[in-house]
């Protein structure tokens, strides 16, 4: 499984080296041995260097992801951050329209769309969010809404590997209303998205799909049982190593 902690504006320098402290005492890299989970944590920009350097440092199996990049590839944009920007800070990826910046600031499914494009064209791997509102899901327009959000993933990426045929493709099934409400999605509303997605469209190379929402230590094995599902993208749980550690032993 593909294990992602999404750290969000939480973590201060202090708080990041105890997590890693953690990891390193508790030989993270044994944990792992025998499994074929891989490990992502996302802080926010400002501590991405400093995070892939001691993650090296430390020899710690964890690869390093932002938690969003521009939606331009360069140039005059002030205050933003891009693709290239986080790359050459050691990041190998970045999530993308996580609900809480289509939420709070507006981003659109196409904003979406070109921040994946220019990941796929700059070698960064996408994890891109997508789920319904409550509103949705109760109007039943959960899969409507979800393809709606979908379709102008698939048309990037069939047009990314046209280029490169080994373009890296994540996406997270994340319903807005699960997230960070204690309220996880059922493992058949997970199955029927997951299938939804696969199915419902022509990839050109099927997408690694992974779920977020409340994920915890009561839920995440049967959520990690799920046949189709790739990987856990998790944030409140996983802002404590303690919590984080006990997920990957109940997954080994
Ligand atoms: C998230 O925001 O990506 C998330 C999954 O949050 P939580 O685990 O807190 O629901």
């Amino acid at each position: 499984m593909f294990l992602v902690a999404n750290w969000k504006m939480n973590m201060t320098r202090d708080r990041i080296e105890t997590y890693l402290d953690a990891l390193e005492r508790e030989r993270l890299s044994s944990m792992l041995s025998g499994t074929r989970h891989q490990i992502a944590l996302a802080p926010t920009h400002v501590y991405l260097q400093d995070l892939s350097r001691e993650v090296l440092r430390r020899g710690l199996p964890v690869k390093i992801f932002a938690q969003d990049v521009s939606s331009r590839s360069e140039g005059a944009f002030t205050g933003e951050v891009s693709v290239r920007n986080v790359l050459d800070v050691g990041a190998v990826g970045s999530i993308l329209g996580h609900s809480e910046r289509r939420r709070y600031f507006q981003e659109t499914d196409a904003d979406v769309a070109r921040k994946t494009s220019l990941c796929l064209q700059a070698g960064a791997i996408p994890l891109v969010c997508f789920g319904e509102s409550r509103e949705e899901r109760d109007a039943g327009e959960t899969l409507r809404v979800l393809r709606h959000q979908v379709a102008p993933i698939v048309e990037v990426v069939t047009k990314a590997f046209r280029e490169n045929e080994n373009i890296p493709v994540y996406l997270a099934y994340e319903p807005v209303w699960a997230i960070g409400s204690g309220k996880n999605a059922s493992c058949s509303d997970i199955e029927e998205v997951i299938s939804t997605v696969l199915e419902g469209f022509s990839w050109p190379v099927p997408p690694c799909i992974l779920y977020g929402g409340s994920v915890n230590l009561e839920n995440i094995s049967s959520l990690a049982a799920l046949e189709n599902l790739a990987g856990l993208l998790v944030g409140s749980a996983w802002l404590d190593p303690e919590t984080f550690l006990d997920s990957v032993r109940a997954l080994s």
